[in-house]
């Protein structure tokens, strides 16, 4: 039996992609070792998001370099669709690249590798075929990602995204059900919905059908304790999802909102389509809501032209929401997108030093935020031990980590379930606390 390693770089529809092409090797036949010497097929599922990112990948397949030992490397995802056959000459020892777009003809693919064939692609963006697998290899055995849709129609100056994932197509609302409905009747309690922009969702089939209403779908499935989804591009977040989450316990008390600015000038730059305002609008209509939903943003510091007073506006943004949690990022120029040619282009140094006065600052508002939450008591499904602290290992419901003392053993493994939590202590990036009650 042939044997096959995948390692995953960047986001969790990176992390969900590959777990469909382990399912569809295995389904072929293949099992999965534990590390790349023992693999006859060794798969790096790649992110070119920044170019950090992408350099991982290389060095990764240069450790490789005389030691390819009758093993086949391949490269999926993104830095595979961005450099397409580029790479066979830059890596001569790589035998498949394919991009996202391209993995329902994986089992072809693989089959011509199989045959002798030396170097075989799958680079095509027009995305006639869906990605419905037979089996999917699921390792988050707490939460399983179930993919709503997939590419995008933005274009945002500075994001590799549409050119390596193509066009927004939505995957049909029954087909999402069926997944849905099948992971609850197999156990799982907990559903991520996954895609580059899931608020602009729209089932095709007939009657169509919003995001705002497929979350009220899959909220109903039976067994379900909590459904999440990322992500939501701020100019297609409509208010009927906040109605949605108001009307329905079981979707999450937390909207990821990438703002990636404060400064109206900046977003118009980066051709986000919307302004401060309009983001803080959506913000409005969050904190509007009947529960506290917890709000956690991205934000780029150093895009071409951001000036001192720009990035003062962000600082001023941040203290006027203050979000619950933030992904920072310096701007990292990327291929094929408008944002190259923009003028004021910034100093890596610069950069770097609004990223940490940035992130102090957010800092600062986590500590104050979380502090505000001892004493209050909630519900956290359980995701581990910690041993040398004794302590639980939870997550609530707007996504915060709270670690915790359970008193009585007689009630055996906690992971899995979910247990009523009195938080205690606060610090930046989590929460303590004792178990109330298991639920
Ligand atoms: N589709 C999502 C959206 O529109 O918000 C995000 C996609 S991207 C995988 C995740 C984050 O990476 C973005 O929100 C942005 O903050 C960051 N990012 C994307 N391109 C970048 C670049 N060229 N330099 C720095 N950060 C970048
Ligand atoms: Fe990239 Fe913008 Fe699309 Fe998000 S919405 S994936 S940032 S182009």
């Amino acid at each position: 039996m042939k044997r096959f390693y995948i390692e995953t770089f960047g986001c969790q529809m990176n992390v969900h992609d590959s777990e469909r092409v382990a399912g569809t090797l295995i389904a072929m036949g293949y099992s999965q070792a534990a590390s790349a010497d023992d693999a006859d097929l060794v798969l790096y599922n790649t992110c070119s998001i920044r170019d950090k990112a992408e350099q991982k990948v290389y060095s990764r397949l240069q450790q490789y370099k005389r030691a390819a030992n009758g093993r086949v490397f391949g490269v999926l995802g993104c830095v595979a669709q961005q450099e397409g056959l580029r790479i066979f000459e830059r890596v001569p020892h790589v035998g498949l690249v394919c991009g996202s777009a391209s993995y329902h003809r994986l089992p072809e693919l693989i089959a011509e590798l199989e045959s002798g064939n030396r170097r075989v692609a799958g680079l095509s963006l027009e995305t006639g075929g869906a990605f419905e697998t037979v089996y999917t290899q699921r390792n988050n055995p707490y939460r399983a990602y179930v993919t709503i849709m997939e590419g995008c129609d933005k274009s945002c100056a500075y994001c590799v995204v549409p050119s390596t994932r193509g066009g927004e197509r939505s995957r049909p609302k029954h087909s999402i059900l069926e997944e849905v409905r099948k992971l609850a009747g197999d156990g799982w309690t907990e559903i991520q919905l996954l895609g580059q922009n899931v608020s602009s969702y729209r089932d095709s089939s007939n009657g169509g059908c919003n995001f705002a209403e497929l979350l009220v779908e899959v909220a109903a499935v039976r067994g379900l304790k909590r459904v999440r989804f990322t992500t939501s591009h701020p100019r297609d977040f409509g208010r009927e999802i906040v109605e949605a989450i108001d009307a329905n316990p079981v979707l999450c008390d937390h909207v990821h909102l990438p703002a990636q600015s404060g400064s109206t000038r900046v977003l118009a730059r980066m051709q986000r389509q919307y302004s401060r305002e309009e983001y803080l609008e959506r913000i409005e209509w969050l904190k509007r809501a009947r529960r506290d939903i917890a709000i956690s943003t991205d934000i780029i510091v150093g895009f071409p032209g951001e000036t001192e007073a720009d990035f003062e506006e962000t600082l001023r943004f941040l203290e006027e929401v203050r979000f619950d949690s933030l992904f920072s990022f310096k701007y990292s120029p990327r291929p094929n997108t408008s944002a190259l040619v923009l003028d004021g282009h910034l100093p890596e140094e610069e950069k770097g030093r609004r990223l940490t006065i940035l992130q102090n600052e957010q800092r600062a508002i986590q500590i104050r935020r979380n502090a505000e939450l001892i004493g209050s008591a909630g519900e956290a499904a359980v995701e581990g031990y910690n041993q040398a602290t004794g302590q639980w290992i939870g997550r609530t419901s707007q996504n915060r980590i709270v670690n915790f003392t359970h008193a009585s053993t007689a009630d055996g493994p906690l992971e899995g379930r979910y247990v009523q939590v009195r938080v205690t202590r606060a610090g930046a990036n989590s929460l303590a606390g004792e178990s109330v009650h298991l639920v």
